[in-house]
Protein backbone atom coordinates (compact mmCIF):
# COMPACT_ATOMS: atom_id res chain seq x y z
CA UNK A 1 0.00 0.00 0.00
CA UNK A 2 1.98 2.73 -1.12
CA UNK A 3 0.70 5.84 0.15
CA UNK A 4 -0.13 6.07 3.55
CA UNK A 5 -2.43 8.62 5.55
CA UNK A 6 -1.75 11.56 7.40
CA UNK A 7 -2.20 9.60 10.42
CA UNK A 8 0.09 6.63 9.26
CA UNK A 9 3.13 9.35 8.44
CA UNK A 10 2.52 10.73 11.87
CA UNK A 11 2.52 6.95 13.43
CA UNK A 12 5.59 5.92 10.95
CA UNK A 13 7.61 9.02 12.31
CA UNK A 14 7.10 8.40 16.08
CA UNK A 15 8.68 5.16 15.58
CA UNK A 16 12.38 7.03 15.16
CA UNK A 17 14.18 7.34 17.87
CA UNK A 18 16.53 10.12 17.16
CA UNK A 19 18.62 12.87 19.26
CA UNK A 20 17.24 15.94 18.90
CA UNK A 21 18.50 19.16 20.62
CA UNK A 22 16.65 22.31 21.41
CA UNK A 23 17.26 25.47 23.57
CA UNK A 24 20.17 23.89 25.10
CA UNK A 25 18.03 20.60 26.21
CA UNK A 26 17.27 17.07 24.58
CA UNK A 27 14.17 16.79 23.37
CA UNK A 28 12.28 13.87 24.50
CA UNK A 29 8.52 14.18 22.89
CA UNK A 30 9.80 15.11 19.53
CA UNK A 31 6.03 14.62 17.72
CA UNK A 32 4.25 16.88 20.66
CA UNK A 33 6.72 19.57 20.79
CA UNK A 34 4.39 22.72 20.21
CA UNK A 35 7.14 24.55 18.54
CA UNK A 36 8.23 21.53 16.28
CA UNK A 37 4.52 20.28 15.49
CA UNK A 38 3.25 22.90 13.27
CA UNK A 39 6.24 22.13 10.62
CA UNK A 40 5.04 18.48 11.12
CA UNK A 41 1.79 19.43 10.35
CA UNK A 42 2.52 21.35 7.40
CA UNK A 43 4.26 17.57 5.98
CA UNK A 44 1.46 15.86 6.90
CA UNK A 45 -0.64 17.95 4.44
CA UNK A 46 1.41 16.39 1.65
CA UNK A 47 -0.65 12.91 2.36
CA UNK A 48 -3.74 14.62 3.32
CA UNK A 49 -3.54 16.64 -0.31
CA UNK A 50 -2.77 13.22 -1.84
CA UNK A 51 -5.85 11.74 -1.00
CA UNK A 52 -8.18 14.21 -2.06
CA UNK A 53 -9.90 13.40 -5.24
CA UNK A 54 -9.79 16.63 -6.95
CA UNK A 55 -6.20 17.34 -6.33
CA UNK A 56 -5.17 13.41 -6.93
CA UNK A 57 -3.96 14.50 -10.53
CA UNK A 58 -1.15 16.83 -9.10
CA UNK A 59 -1.00 15.19 -6.23
CA UNK A 60 -0.22 11.63 -7.36
CA UNK A 61 1.20 10.02 -9.95
CA UNK A 62 2.27 6.54 -11.63
CA UNK A 63 5.49 5.02 -10.55
CA UNK A 64 7.49 3.91 -13.41
CA UNK A 65 8.99 1.08 -11.03
CA UNK A 66 5.83 -0.54 -9.57
CA UNK A 67 3.10 1.06 -11.99
CA UNK A 68 1.18 1.72 -8.23
CA UNK A 69 -0.47 4.91 -7.75
CA UNK A 70 2.06 7.08 -5.32
CA UNK A 71 2.72 10.64 -4.16
CA UNK A 72 4.21 13.04 -6.39
CA UNK A 73 6.60 13.72 -3.60
CA UNK A 74 8.46 10.33 -4.05
CA UNK A 75 7.97 10.13 -8.00
CA UNK A 76 10.57 10.55 -10.91
CA UNK A 77 9.37 12.88 -13.51
CA UNK A 78 8.94 10.73 -16.56
CA UNK A 79 7.53 13.72 -18.97
CA UNK A 80 7.70 17.29 -19.55
CA UNK A 81 3.69 17.14 -17.89
CA UNK A 82 5.45 15.25 -14.47
CA UNK A 83 7.44 18.40 -14.44
CA UNK A 84 4.65 20.78 -14.39
CA UNK A 85 2.47 19.11 -12.74
CA UNK A 86 4.87 19.47 -10.09
CA UNK A 87 5.34 23.25 -10.04
CA UNK A 88 1.52 23.45 -9.73
CA UNK A 89 1.77 21.36 -6.96
CA UNK A 90 4.33 23.38 -4.74
CA UNK A 91 2.42 26.31 -5.69
CA UNK A 92 -1.19 24.36 -4.27
CA UNK A 93 0.73 23.24 -1.40
CA UNK A 94 2.00 26.69 -0.55
CA UNK A 95 -1.50 27.94 -0.86
CA UNK A 96 -2.82 25.51 1.23
CA UNK A 97 -0.27 25.98 4.62
CA UNK A 98 1.05 29.74 4.24
CA UNK A 99 5.04 28.21 4.78
CA UNK A 100 7.82 26.10 3.46
CA UNK A 101 6.03 22.23 3.66
CA UNK A 102 9.40 20.63 3.32
CA UNK A 103 9.29 17.71 1.11
CA UNK A 104 10.20 19.01 -1.95
CA UNK A 105 13.90 18.71 -1.46
CA UNK A 106 13.96 14.88 -0.54
CA UNK A 107 11.95 14.81 -4.44
CA UNK A 108 14.24 17.33 -5.51
CA UNK A 109 17.67 14.56 -4.69
CA UNK A 110 15.99 11.52 -5.28
CA UNK A 111 15.43 12.84 -9.18
CA UNK A 112 18.63 14.20 -9.27
CA UNK A 113 20.09 10.64 -8.08
CA UNK A 114 18.24 8.83 -10.89
CA UNK A 115 19.95 10.96 -13.11
CA UNK A 116 23.45 11.13 -11.64
CA UNK A 117 23.82 7.45 -10.99
CA UNK A 118 23.13 6.11 -14.27
CA UNK A 119 25.73 8.71 -15.87
CA UNK A 120 28.60 7.37 -13.46
CA UNK A 121 27.71 3.75 -14.01
CA UNK A 122 28.05 4.74 -17.97
CA UNK A 123 31.54 6.20 -17.65
CA UNK A 124 32.58 3.56 -14.75
CA UNK A 125 30.55 0.25 -14.99
CA UNK A 126 29.54 0.94 -11.85
CA UNK A 127 26.16 0.02 -9.99
CA UNK A 128 25.20 2.81 -8.29
CA UNK A 129 21.12 3.32 -10.87
CA UNK A 130 20.90 -0.18 -9.42
CA UNK A 131 21.01 0.49 -6.08
CA UNK A 132 19.52 3.96 -6.30
CA UNK A 133 16.42 2.42 -7.88
CA UNK A 134 16.20 -0.13 -5.23
CA UNK A 135 16.18 2.33 -2.87
CA UNK A 136 13.55 5.03 -4.57
CA UNK A 137 11.34 1.43 -4.72
CA UNK A 138 11.25 0.91 -0.56
CA UNK A 139 10.92 4.74 -0.61
CA UNK A 140 7.95 4.93 -2.97
CA UNK A 141 6.52 1.76 -1.65
CA UNK A 142 6.56 3.06 1.66
CA UNK A 143 5.48 6.38 0.81
CA UNK A 144 8.49 8.27 3.03
CA UNK A 145 9.69 12.05 3.67
CA UNK A 146 13.48 12.36 2.34
CA UNK A 147 15.35 14.89 3.80
CA UNK A 148 17.78 15.96 0.42
CA UNK A 149 21.48 17.43 2.92
CA UNK A 150 23.51 19.62 0.57
CA UNK A 151 24.79 22.50 2.41
CA UNK A 152 27.82 21.75 4.38
CA UNK A 153 29.03 24.45 6.59
CA UNK A 154 32.28 25.00 4.94
CA UNK A 155 34.43 27.04 7.19
CA UNK A 156 36.76 29.07 5.12
CA UNK A 157 34.99 29.89 2.00
CA UNK A 158 38.25 30.90 0.56
CA UNK A 159 39.61 27.10 1.08
CA UNK A 160 38.47 23.95 -0.83
CA UNK A 161 37.37 21.26 1.45
CA UNK A 162 40.58 19.60 1.63
CA UNK A 163 42.34 22.67 2.80
CA UNK A 164 39.78 23.20 5.72
CA UNK A 165 41.86 23.71 9.23
CA UNK A 166 39.35 21.52 10.57
CA UNK A 167 38.71 18.24 8.18
CA UNK A 168 35.15 18.03 8.71
CA UNK A 169 34.11 21.23 7.58
CA UNK A 170 32.61 19.06 4.67
CA UNK A 171 30.99 15.73 5.16
CA UNK A 172 33.50 13.14 4.46
CA UNK A 173 34.24 9.46 4.11
CA UNK A 174 36.56 8.28 6.79
CA UNK A 175 36.29 4.67 7.08
CA UNK A 176 36.24 2.11 4.06
CA UNK A 177 35.03 -1.56 5.27
CA UNK A 178 33.77 -4.16 3.57
CA UNK A 179 30.42 -3.90 4.32
CA UNK A 180 29.98 -0.17 4.06
CA UNK A 181 31.83 3.60 5.35
CA UNK A 182 31.68 5.65 7.87
CA UNK A 183 31.22 9.55 7.34
CA UNK A 184 31.51 12.54 9.34
CA UNK A 185 30.92 15.99 9.20
CA UNK A 186 27.69 18.44 9.52
CA UNK A 187 24.53 19.44 6.98
CA UNK A 188 23.12 22.89 8.07
CA UNK A 189 19.67 24.95 7.20
CA UNK A 190 18.27 21.15 7.32
CA UNK A 191 14.67 21.92 6.47
CA UNK A 192 12.04 19.95 7.58
CA UNK A 193 14.98 17.45 8.42
CA UNK A 194 12.36 15.96 11.96
CA UNK A 195 10.12 15.16 9.38
CA UNK A 196 11.88 13.14 7.28
CA UNK A 197 12.31 9.26 7.73
CA UNK A 198 15.16 9.23 5.39
CA UNK A 199 18.36 11.95 4.97
CA UNK A 200 19.95 12.07 1.33
CA UNK A 201 23.49 13.42 1.55
CA UNK A 202 24.44 15.00 -1.84
CA UNK A 203 27.92 17.56 -2.08
CA UNK A 204 27.36 21.04 -1.65
CA UNK A 205 30.27 21.86 -4.31
CA UNK A 206 31.95 20.29 -7.46
CA UNK A 207 35.00 18.49 -5.76
CA UNK A 208 38.63 18.02 -7.32
CA UNK A 209 40.99 15.17 -7.20
CA UNK A 210 42.15 16.64 -4.10
CA UNK A 211 38.89 16.29 -2.48
CA UNK A 212 37.66 13.29 -3.34
CA UNK A 213 36.99 11.68 0.19
CA UNK A 214 34.17 14.56 0.00
CA UNK A 215 32.84 13.64 -2.82
CA UNK A 216 29.84 11.22 -1.64
CA UNK A 217 26.02 10.68 -2.07
CA UNK A 218 24.35 8.37 0.22
CA UNK A 219 21.11 8.12 2.41
CA UNK A 220 20.75 6.61 6.10
CA UNK A 221 17.53 6.50 8.17
CA UNK A 222 17.18 9.54 10.21
CA UNK A 223 17.05 7.68 13.39
CA UNK A 224 21.06 5.99 12.27
CA UNK A 225 23.31 6.36 15.49
CA UNK A 226 25.69 8.99 15.49
CA UNK A 227 23.15 11.51 13.67
CA UNK A 228 22.42 14.68 16.15
CA UNK A 229 19.44 17.16 15.38
CA UNK A 230 19.77 21.00 16.66
CA UNK A 231 17.00 22.66 16.28
CA UNK A 232 17.12 26.59 14.60
CA UNK A 233 15.36 29.37 15.96
CA UNK A 234 13.15 31.65 14.63
CA UNK A 235 11.90 35.43 15.20
CA UNK A 236 8.81 34.64 17.68
CA UNK A 237 9.00 30.67 17.98
CA UNK A 238 8.47 31.04 21.20
CA UNK A 239 4.83 32.29 20.82
CA UNK A 240 3.95 28.84 19.91
CA UNK A 241 4.49 27.85 23.95
CA UNK A 242 1.59 30.14 24.33
CA UNK A 243 -1.93 28.55 25.88
CA UNK A 244 -3.71 30.66 22.44
CA UNK A 245 -2.37 30.31 18.97
CA UNK A 246 -3.85 33.26 17.88
CA UNK A 247 -0.64 35.62 18.26
CA UNK A 248 0.92 32.71 16.00
CA UNK A 249 -0.87 34.32 12.60
CA UNK A 250 -0.62 30.73 11.17
CA UNK A 251 -2.65 28.47 13.47
CA UNK A 252 -1.94 25.03 12.28
CA UNK A 253 1.16 25.38 9.61
CA UNK A 254 5.32 25.88 10.07
CA UNK A 255 8.58 24.68 9.26
CA UNK A 256 11.78 24.03 11.37
CA UNK A 257 15.40 23.99 9.94
CA UNK A 258 18.42 22.06 11.76
CA UNK A 259 21.87 21.61 12.32
CA UNK A 260 22.58 18.38 11.58
CA UNK A 261 25.75 16.27 13.04
CA UNK A 262 27.21 13.02 11.67
CA UNK A 263 29.32 11.63 14.02
CA UNK A 264 31.11 8.72 12.83
CA UNK A 265 28.20 7.04 10.78
CA UNK A 266 28.11 4.14 9.69
CA UNK A 267 26.49 3.39 5.79
CA UNK A 268 26.08 0.24 4.07
CA UNK A 269 27.60 0.17 0.44
CA UNK A 270 23.64 -0.40 -0.39
CA UNK A 271 22.71 3.18 0.59
CA UNK A 272 25.93 4.92 -1.21
CA UNK A 273 25.09 6.31 -4.20
CA UNK A 274 28.72 8.36 -5.27
CA UNK A 275 31.92 7.34 -3.77
CA UNK A 276 34.90 9.52 -4.34
CA UNK A 277 33.84 10.30 -8.06
CA UNK A 278 34.73 13.39 -7.73
CA UNK A 279 34.14 14.35 -11.54
CA UNK A 280 30.33 13.85 -11.04
CA UNK A 281 29.79 15.92 -7.80
CA UNK A 282 29.18 19.04 -9.61
CA UNK A 283 26.85 17.75 -12.19
CA UNK A 284 24.87 16.60 -9.08
CA UNK A 285 25.23 19.64 -7.42
CA UNK A 286 23.84 21.33 -10.59
CA UNK A 287 20.97 18.88 -11.24
CA UNK A 288 19.79 19.18 -7.43
CA UNK A 289 19.96 23.08 -7.43
CA UNK A 290 18.18 22.94 -11.47
CA UNK A 291 14.88 20.77 -9.99
CA UNK A 292 15.13 22.71 -5.89
CA UNK A 293 15.10 25.83 -8.03
CA UNK A 294 12.33 24.74 -9.86
CA UNK A 295 10.39 23.87 -6.58
CA UNK A 296 10.51 27.67 -5.62
CA UNK A 297 7.05 27.33 -6.93
CA UNK A 298 5.76 26.84 -3.49
CA UNK A 299 6.85 30.73 -3.24
CA UNK A 300 3.98 31.60 -5.57
CA UNK A 301 1.26 29.82 -3.08
CA UNK A 302 2.88 31.62 0.00
CA UNK A 303 2.36 34.97 -2.11
CA UNK A 304 -1.07 33.68 -2.49
CA UNK A 305 -2.18 33.55 1.33
CA UNK A 306 0.00 36.77 1.48
CA UNK A 307 -2.39 38.58 -1.26
CA UNK A 308 -5.29 37.47 0.29
CA UNK A 309 -4.38 38.89 3.90
CA UNK A 310 -3.99 41.86 2.37
CA UNK A 311 -6.76 42.24 0.03
CA UNK A 312 -8.91 41.00 3.83
CA UNK A 313 -7.37 43.77 5.95
CA UNK A 314 -7.98 46.30 3.27
CA UNK A 315 -11.41 45.71 3.38
CA UNK A 316 -11.24 45.19 7.15
CA UNK A 317 -10.40 48.74 7.12
CA UNK A 318 -12.31 50.26 4.51
CA UNK A 319 -9.48 51.28 2.41
CA UNK A 320 -9.69 48.50 -0.39
CA UNK A 321 -11.49 51.18 -2.85
CA UNK A 322 -9.18 53.32 -2.90
CA UNK A 323 -7.05 53.21 -5.91
CA UNK A 324 -3.63 53.26 -4.63
CA UNK A 325 -4.46 50.16 -2.97
CA UNK A 326 -5.82 48.76 -5.82
CA UNK A 327 -2.67 49.46 -7.30
CA UNK A 328 -0.57 47.61 -5.04
CA UNK A 329 -2.52 45.14 -4.49
CA UNK A 330 -2.17 44.47 -8.60
CA UNK A 331 1.55 45.16 -7.77
CA UNK A 332 1.83 42.00 -5.46
CA UNK A 333 -0.37 40.08 -8.40
CA UNK A 334 2.00 40.54 -10.86
CA UNK A 335 4.98 40.19 -9.09
CA UNK A 336 3.73 36.84 -7.54
CA UNK A 337 1.91 35.68 -10.97
CA UNK A 338 5.52 36.47 -12.65
CA UNK A 339 7.00 33.85 -10.09
CA UNK A 340 4.63 31.07 -10.91
CA UNK A 341 5.84 31.76 -14.83
CA UNK A 342 9.07 30.92 -14.35
CA UNK A 343 8.39 27.76 -12.68
CA UNK A 344 5.66 26.67 -14.91
CA UNK A 345 8.68 27.77 -17.49
CA UNK A 346 11.31 26.01 -16.78
CA UNK A 347 9.13 22.92 -16.60
CA UNK A 348 7.36 23.05 -20.00
CA UNK A 349 11.04 23.33 -21.38
CA UNK A 350 12.24 20.33 -19.85
CA UNK A 351 13.50 17.24 -21.62
CA UNK A 352 14.48 14.13 -21.13
CA UNK A 353 18.11 12.98 -19.66
CA UNK A 354 19.83 9.82 -20.82
CA UNK A 355 18.47 7.92 -17.83
CA UNK A 356 14.82 8.73 -18.85
CA UNK A 357 14.60 11.19 -16.36
CA UNK A 358 12.83 14.36 -17.31
CA UNK A 359 14.55 17.86 -15.60
CA UNK A 360 13.71 21.17 -16.30
CA UNK A 361 14.98 23.73 -18.19
CA UNK A 362 18.39 24.88 -16.26
CA UNK A 363 18.65 28.58 -17.71
CA UNK A 364 15.23 29.17 -16.86
CA UNK A 365 15.29 27.24 -13.36
CA UNK A 366 17.91 29.62 -12.06
CA UNK A 367 16.04 32.96 -13.74
CA UNK A 368 13.03 31.78 -11.43
CA UNK A 369 14.89 31.15 -8.09
CA UNK A 370 16.33 34.54 -9.12
CA UNK A 371 13.21 36.32 -9.22
CA UNK A 372 11.93 34.64 -5.79
CA UNK A 373 15.39 35.67 -4.19
CA UNK A 374 13.53 39.33 -4.80
CA UNK A 375 10.05 39.71 -5.60
CA UNK A 376 8.78 38.02 -2.14
CA UNK A 377 10.38 41.10 -0.66
CA UNK A 378 8.83 43.34 -2.68
CA UNK A 379 5.25 42.05 -2.18
CA UNK A 380 6.31 42.16 1.64
CA UNK A 381 7.16 45.26 1.77
CA UNK A 382 3.51 46.27 -0.31
CA UNK A 383 1.64 44.12 2.40
CA UNK A 384 3.20 46.17 5.44
CA UNK A 385 2.41 49.24 3.55
CA UNK A 386 -1.21 48.22 2.98
CA UNK A 387 -1.74 46.44 6.30
CA UNK A 388 -0.01 49.54 8.38
CA UNK A 389 1.70 50.17 11.62
CA UNK A 390 -0.67 47.36 13.71
CA UNK A 391 1.26 44.65 12.00
CA UNK A 392 3.47 45.66 14.67
CA UNK A 393 1.83 47.49 17.82
CA UNK A 394 -1.00 44.79 18.32
CA UNK A 395 -1.60 43.76 21.89
CA UNK A 396 -1.49 40.04 22.79
CA UNK A 397 -4.50 37.64 22.34
CA UNK A 398 -4.36 37.90 25.74
CA UNK A 399 -5.52 41.48 26.03
CA UNK A 400 -8.10 40.79 24.14
CA UNK A 401 -9.69 38.01 26.32
CA UNK A 402 -8.91 39.66 29.39
CA UNK A 403 -11.80 41.78 31.35
CA UNK A 404 -10.26 44.80 31.67
CA UNK A 405 -7.96 45.40 28.66
CA UNK A 406 -10.11 43.02 26.18
CA UNK A 407 -13.24 45.53 25.78
CA UNK A 408 -10.63 48.72 25.03
CA UNK A 409 -9.55 46.78 22.02
CA UNK A 410 -13.23 45.11 21.25
CA UNK A 411 -14.11 48.88 20.93
CA UNK A 412 -11.09 50.39 19.10
CA UNK A 413 -9.71 48.05 17.06
CA UNK A 414 -13.13 46.93 15.37
CA UNK A 415 -12.93 47.21 11.39
CA UNK A 416 -15.33 48.62 8.96
CA UNK A 417 -18.80 47.24 9.12
CA UNK A 418 -18.42 45.77 13.00
CA UNK A 419 -15.48 43.61 11.38
CA UNK A 420 -14.81 42.68 15.27
CA UNK A 421 -11.59 42.97 16.51
CA UNK A 422 -10.57 39.38 16.82
CA UNK A 423 -10.78 39.10 12.64
CA UNK A 424 -8.67 42.17 12.20
CA UNK A 425 -6.43 41.25 14.84
CA UNK A 426 -6.15 37.64 13.29
CA UNK A 427 -5.40 38.99 9.73
CA UNK A 428 -2.89 41.35 11.15
CA UNK A 429 -0.95 38.50 12.99
CA UNK A 430 -0.81 36.38 9.73
CA UNK A 431 0.33 39.09 7.57
CA UNK A 432 3.32 39.83 10.56
CA UNK A 433 3.98 35.98 10.37
CA UNK A 434 4.37 35.80 6.72
CA UNK A 435 6.43 38.77 6.89
CA UNK A 436 8.52 39.11 9.93
CA UNK A 437 7.88 36.07 11.96
CA UNK A 438 8.62 32.54 11.88
CA UNK A 439 7.06 31.93 8.53
CA UNK A 440 9.29 34.98 7.27
CA UNK A 441 12.13 32.29 7.21
CA UNK A 442 10.44 30.05 4.74
CA UNK A 443 8.72 33.01 2.74
CA UNK A 444 12.11 36.11 3.04
CA UNK A 445 15.23 34.31 4.22
CA UNK A 446 14.52 31.11 2.48
CA UNK A 447 13.39 32.53 -0.47
CA UNK A 448 17.04 34.59 -0.57
CA UNK A 449 19.22 31.92 0.06
CA UNK A 450 17.41 28.25 0.02
CA UNK A 451 18.12 26.19 -3.13
CA UNK A 452 21.47 28.52 -3.32
CA UNK A 453 22.08 31.99 -2.53
CA UNK A 454 21.24 34.70 -5.72
CA UNK A 455 25.24 34.89 -6.54
CA UNK A 456 24.57 31.13 -7.20
CA UNK A 457 22.14 31.39 -9.77
CA UNK A 458 23.55 34.80 -11.46
CA UNK A 459 27.24 32.18 -12.00
CA UNK A 460 24.72 29.47 -13.85
CA UNK A 461 22.93 32.13 -15.62
CA UNK A 462 25.83 33.82 -17.38
CA UNK A 463 27.29 30.26 -17.59
CA UNK A 464 23.66 29.23 -19.79
CA UNK A 465 22.73 31.89 -21.66
CA UNK A 466 24.12 31.40 -25.51
CA UNK A 467 25.49 34.96 -25.60
CA UNK A 468 27.59 33.66 -29.04
CA UNK A 469 23.88 33.16 -30.71
CA UNK A 470 22.93 36.46 -29.51
CA UNK A 471 25.93 38.58 -30.62
CA UNK A 472 25.83 36.82 -33.85
CA UNK A 473 21.88 37.90 -34.52
CA UNK A 474 23.06 41.67 -33.23
CA UNK A 475 25.68 42.05 -35.62
CA UNK A 476 24.04 40.14 -38.44
CA UNK A 477 21.12 43.37 -37.81
CA UNK A 478 23.10 45.75 -38.58
CA UNK A 479 25.93 44.68 -41.38
CA UNK A 480 28.89 43.85 -39.03
CA UNK A 481 30.38 41.21 -40.91
CA UNK A 482 33.04 39.22 -38.98
CA UNK A 483 31.23 36.48 -38.12
CA UNK A 484 31.19 34.92 -41.67
FE1 LIG B 1 9.84 23.01 -0.70
FE2 LIG B 1 9.70 25.61 -0.88
FE3 LIG B 1 10.19 24.50 1.46
FE4 LIG B 1 12.09 24.45 -0.38
S1 LIG B 1 11.21 26.28 0.57
S2 LIG B 1 11.39 22.71 0.85
S3 LIG B 1 10.88 24.30 -2.24
S4 LIG B 1 8.32 24.30 0.27
FE1 LIG C 1 14.59 25.18 0.59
Amino acid sequence: MPMKTPEEYIESLRKLNRVVYMFGKRVEDVMNNPILRPSLNAVAMTYSMARRPEYADLMTATSHISGKKINRFTHIHQNVDDLVKKSKMGRLMGSHTGCCFQRCVGMDALNALSIVTYDIDARYGTEYNKRFLKYLEYVQENDLVCDGAMTDPKGDRSLPPHKQPDPDMYVRVIEERKNGIVVRGAKVHQTGALNSHEIIVMPTITMREEDRDYAISFAVPADTKGITYIIGRQASDTRKLEKGKMDQGNVSFGAHEALMVFDDVFVPWDRVFMYKEYDFSGQLVEQFAAYHRQSYACKAGVGDVLIGAVQTIAEYNGTDKAAHIKDKIVEMNHLNETLYCGCIACAAEGHRERSGTYTVDSLLANVHKQNVTRFPYEISRLAQDIAGGLVVTLPSEDDLKSEEAGKWLKKYFRGKDNVPAENRMRILRLIENLTMGTAAVGYLTESMHGAGSPQAQRIMISRLVNMKEKQKNSKKLCGIKDDE
